[in-house]
């Protein structure tokens, strides 16, 4: 018989699997279990919609069979079973494995650590058996075909007798060994255990012949032993269950398992809903945010069930862009069966059950900013970009909902604040809310443009990611209060008198800095004076909507529409720089020239912006020097 080389991908999963040193082996029985289960749910979900199937949901069945002499494990289920191309297929290559895939990607040697964050499958069998044998018949099919395989050399397949359709594993354990007990995996005890914390949920009786101590009748002494075909798992889903009867320990596992996650969740909810609409669902946010969260890769999603079946992996329908990181399942008697993806999207019931899971996490999230502040400050870390892409995002369609869910660091100190704390402790006199933008935190604070706002007394938002002004232009104001960059052209601090005085400075130096803007060879929209500046002597300031900041992102961005904010070149009258250019006018307008120039690549500078020719401008320093 012709053995089969393993693709190489799979070769490589089922070597790591085989050397594995991963302490929780016993996750080969989940592993196999779920198979099954899949391989039942797909035929009984057959069954609903084709009368020819011909099988009552009661007649499906896994079975659990132990050999200690053989040392064999054996799993067999009536599910919709494979063909000799599906064996060939599903378990001589790993198309889609995602434990591969990130391990190649990311170049994580430790297999401890995939193993515990992934699904692994069916190769998970080669952590505990020396040989795996499947002997599989699709439904409906008359052959019935049996792959075996004694790890990476290679696998067989050949046909076999099988009267049933349906899949049958049979696992030969390995030997014993001073570091590891394979023959534990052999004591009904241990098998029972293993079912009830890995797979108690599954819906179809996981069964197995179970001996138990009875007292003999009619004596009181003397014992005898019963076999009994038991079910070891008590079918019922998690989140069918009592919230009363569940601890957290019991979602947070579940949470882990079923997402395969290796930390567990930063937080959950248990919704049963009825009324309008009944659902159940279990809503879950990680902790971290996953490593393709932020990628194109990432899709959102929840698992949807109908009656406890499962009908769509990833339900993107049920879950708003801006709460994609949550993860979790809803479980609908009101969804009808035989409904295809397609028509699902236009469900109305579907549109209901998605509205009401919005309101639920927005009242979550509002509830752990209330109440536990640390925890939501960890969630922002995570996941608040995406709150804030929210915002902006459909052209704000969703800014209501989201403004009082964000947290921007300030000027007040190192704790991120919201908006709502923001405008609560504004001066009376202070009528807008300011803010800058940075690539960092030492950067903003330098910003020549933050003085005279502080000097007021007045706190600024700090925005450190490019979304922050794009959300906040979307907002325009909150509690009618306009956001303000400190770096806008007319920002407004000065009181009447003030005003009138910069007013009047203004036109006495008209024509100096007519020449200034003129050798700045239309650069800037102006050169003017700054009330704004204490001890720097120079800033850019833009006119309308579009920043320096925006402007930077905008044009980080693979189109060719560049764009260009207006700038307005600020000096600081006060500085003695600017006696120096009072000075020149007049006397040596070459000079001011020269002057006005360094002075704009010098506020260049400062803002984190290239100069334009750096060769001029260090000719012009030492020039000028
Ligand atoms: P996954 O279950 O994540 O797809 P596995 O390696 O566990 O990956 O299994 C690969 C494929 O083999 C499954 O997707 C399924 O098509 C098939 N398979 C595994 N076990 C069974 C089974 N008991 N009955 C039918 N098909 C099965």
């Amino acid at each position: 018989m012709e053995t089969k080389a393993f693709q190489a991908e799979s070769k490589k999963l089922l070597d790591m699997m085989i050397h594995s040193i991963y302490t929780h082996k016993e996750i080969f029985l989940r592993e196999l279990i779920s198979n099954a289960s899949d391989a039942i749910d797909k035929l009984y979900f057959r069954s609903l919609t084709d009368e020819g199937v011909g099988m009552n949901r009661d007649e499906f069945f896994i079975r659990i069979d132990l050999d200690k002499e053989a040392r064999t494990i054996t799993i067999t289920d009536n599910g919709i079973g494979m063909t000799a191309e599906e064996l060939e297929n599903n378990l001589g290559t790993i198309a889609s494995s995602g434990s591969l895939k990130f391990k190649t990607d990311n170049k994580l040697g430790e297999d401890q650590q995939i193993i515990g964050q992934f699904g692994v499958g069916f190769y998970s069998a080669f952590m505990v058996a020396k040989r795996v044998t499947v002997y599989s018949k699709a439904f409906g099919q008359d052959e019935a075909y049996q792959w075996a395989s004694e790890g990476v050399e290679g696998y067989t397949i050949q046909k076999c007798d099988k009267a049933e359709h349906g899949t049958c594993i049979v696992l030969e354990l390995m030997d014993d060994s001073e570091e590891e007990n394979y023959s534990e995996s052999l004591e009904q005890y241990r098998i029972q255990a293993l079912v009830k914390r890995y797979s108690d949920y599954i819906r179809f009786p996981i069964q197995m012949e179970v001996s138990h101590r009875k007292l003999k009748d009619g004596t009181e002494d003397e014992f005898e032993t019963e076999v009994t075909l038991d079910t070891l798992n008590s079918m019922v889903p998690l989140w069918r269950k009592n919230r009363s009867e569940l601890t957290d320990d019991d979602y947070n596992t579940f949470y882990q398992e079923k997402f395969v996650d290796y930390m567990p969740p930063m937080a959950y909810k248990h919704v049963h809903n009825e009324g309008m609409i009944s659902y159940d669902a279990l809503l879950y946010i990680p902790s971290k945010a996953p490593f393709d969260f932020y990628s194109r890769d990432y899709e959102k999603g929840l698992q949807l069930y109908t009656n406890g079946v499962l009908i769509m992996e990833k339900c993107g329908d049920l879950l708003p862009d801006h709460y994609s990181f949550v993860r979790g399942l809803v479980d609908s008697e009101d969804l009808s069966l035989n409904i295809s993806r397609e028509m699902l999207q236009h469900d109305r019931q579907l549109k209901l059950i998605a509205k009401s899971i919005e309101k639920t996490i927005h009242s979550q999230l509002t509830s752990m900013l209330k109440s536990d502040r640390d925890k939501y400050e960890q969630f922002f870390e995570a996941f608040g970009l995406q709150l804030k892409y929210g915002v902006y995002s459909e052209y704000g369609v969703h800014k209501n909902e989201l403004q009082d869910l964000l947290l921007f660091r300030s000027s007040r100190g190192e704790k991120p604040i919201t908006l709502a704390e923001y405008v609560d402790n504004m001066p009376e006199a202070q009528k807008e809310i300011y803010y800058a933008s940075g690539p960092s935190i030492e950067r903003i604070q330098a910003l020549p443009q933050t003085e005279a706002v502080l000097a007021k007394g007045y706190e600024i938002l700090y925005f450190l990611d490019n979304v922050d002004e794009f959300a906040v232009k979307t907002m325009m104001s909150y509690k009618d209060k306009q956001f303000k960059s400190v770096s806008a052209n007319d920002i407004d601090l000065d009181t009447e008198e003030e005003k009138k005085a910069l007013e009047e400075k203004k036109e006495a130096n008209k024509d100096m800095f007519e020449t200034m803007c003129g050798a700045l060879d239309g650069k800037v929209q102006r050169v003017t004076i700054s009330s704004r500046l204490k001890s720097h002597p120079v800033c850019l300031t833009t006119e309308g909507d579009l920043t320096l900041e925006m402007e930077k992102v905008l044009n980080a961005m693979p189109t060719d529409n560049k764009v260009q904010a207006k700038l307005v070149l600020e000096i600081n009258p006060e500085h003695p720089v600017f006696d120096r250019l009072t000075a020149l006018h007049g006397t040596d307008e070459e000079k001011l020239q020269k002057y006005s120039k360094l002075l704009f690549n010098q506020a260049l500078l400062i803002e984190g912006m290239p100069v334009e020719d750096p060769v001029a401008f260090s000719n012009l320093i030492c020039e000028l020097m």
